[in-house]
């Protein structure tokens, strides 16, 4: 499969460029280092919580939020755990696509082992130019009990995985933290990665606070109206989105790598750059060096293509061009954000 680098290369004559590590510091590609932690002093948010028993206490809470669901910020009000269905469509019971080692996502989630994604189906956004549709609005894949959640956590773990990357978690968060509880009892001791489209609720992720060591949300659109468009009538979305991300930057800072520049913790955002600045690029780099910090770990992604049902849409019709990827870097350059994802321009 073809890394997200090996595509900017490709597409727009971008590159990288590999800085050597520095004492106590590892290169993310690009800018300021990642300051170093050592392996054997790191211990996953989770296991404190699940020795104090806290970790009881959250699955209780969140497992509540099914009876009338208020899980992402569309606040449906379904009862899911009585099999009623909201905007995403998913009941109380988690669907799983698929669980491997994945080896295109960012460097430091990645090393040699590769970071351990586990596919949920069905998702809260449900944007028009989804590129796995068949997950995330037909929701494909098999459902699975807490307990098999927690299973497959531990198999990523036993294959050489540096973390479980949970991909499109939002809506059956509940059941992952419950399978949690499985998987410590089973000797997880790697960090859980919060792999999400950025429409969270402020009080799940507030209930996240100490299990989840490395967020990895997007932040697609700064536009109200462009989100509802484009992903089913979610106008509240930049608001929800910079409210749930401040949140997790909170939680758990800039990026810590350890020895080898493998992530242990930290928040990590993508942006997905839009044909016509749709997403908004301009404006969410200035926010993350304003509201955040400049050395916020961010990936702008150059990739899109249309998919699903862009082609209704004349304007998501097409890919974006090398133009609009440079521009993009230039202004995340000028608002002074000093960890972007290995590009150079
Ligand atoms: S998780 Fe699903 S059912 Fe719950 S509020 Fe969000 S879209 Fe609605």
């Amino acid at each position: 499969m073809q890394s997200r680098r090996e595509f900017a290369v490709k597409a727009f004559g971008v590159g990288l460029v590999s800085i050597a590590p520095l004492e106590g510091c590892q290169g993310t590609g690009k800018g300021e280092p990642l300051p170093v932690m050592r392996r054997k002093d790191f211990k996953p948010a989770y296991l404190k919580l699940a020795r104090s028993g806290e970790l009881d206490k959250r699955i209780k809470a969140l497992k509540e939020i099914y009876k009338s669901c208020r899980l992402c910020p569309r606040e449906c009000g379904v009862n899911r755990a009585r099999w009623e269905t909201g905007v995403c469509r998913s009941t109380s019971r988690a669907k799983v696509y698929s669980a491997h080692p994945h080896f295109g996502e960012e460097r430091p989630l990645v090393g040699r082992g590769g970071s351990g994604t586990i596919f949920f189906s069905y998702c809260n956004l449900r944007c028009v130019f989804c590129q796995n549709w068949e997950i995330n609005h037909r929701g494909d894949g098999s459902y699975v009990s807490d307990e098999e959640i927690g299973r497959l956590m531990v198999r990523m773990q036993e294959i050489g995985c540096h973390n479980v990357n949970l991909v499109t978690p939002t809506h059956v968060v509940p059941n992952i933290v419950s399978g949690l509880r499985t998987a410590i009892s089973l000797g997880l001791n790697i960090p859980l990665v919060y792999n999400c489209g950025g429409y969270e609720s402020l009080e799940v992720i507030q209930l996240l606070d100490g299990i989840v060591d490395i967020y990895l949300p997007d932040y697609k659109y700064t536009d109200g109206e462009m989100a509802a468009k484009y992903s089913a009538g979610a106008s509240d979305y930049p608001e929800a989105a910079a409210a749930a991300i401040k949140e997790m930057h909170r939680q758990v800072g800039e990026v810590v790598v350890d020895e080898r520049g493998i992530a242990l913790r930290g928040l990590m955002i993508r942006h997905l750059v839009m044909p016509e600045n749709i997403a908004g690029t301009d404006k969410f780099v200035q926010w993350v060096a304003r509201e955040l910090t400049p050395g916020t770990y961010v990936n702008i992604m150059g990739q899109y293509r249309p998919e699903h049902e862009a082609h209704k849409y004349p304007v998501l019709s097409r890919r974006i061009t090398a133009a609009e990827y440079q521009q993009a870097i230039r202004w995340a350059l000028e608002a002074g954000l000093t960890r972007l994802d290995g590009v150079t321009v």
